[in-house]
């Protein structure tokens, strides 16, 4: 099962959550209540190269 690593906008906090590929993603921080963000994991880097994938979503975003 994937772990996928959440931070929070307002208060900074990083979850890890185990989740199935299935399972909703995490969207309100446990703590504040506040808007949280999915983070890449170091799986993630491992199956696609270092920061492959990252590099070029950014890429098409600043077009
Ligand atoms: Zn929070």
């Amino acid at each position: 099962m994937p772990v996928y690593e959440y931070q929070c906008e307002k208060c900074k906090e990083v979850v890890e959550v185990l989740q199935k590929v299935s399972d909703d993603p995490l969207t309100k921080c446990e703590k504040c209540g506040g808007k949280v963000e999915k983070l890449f994991n170091s799986m993630n880097f491992h199956l696609y190269g270092p920061g492959f994938y990252s590099t070029d979503n950014k890429r098409k975003y600043l077009k």
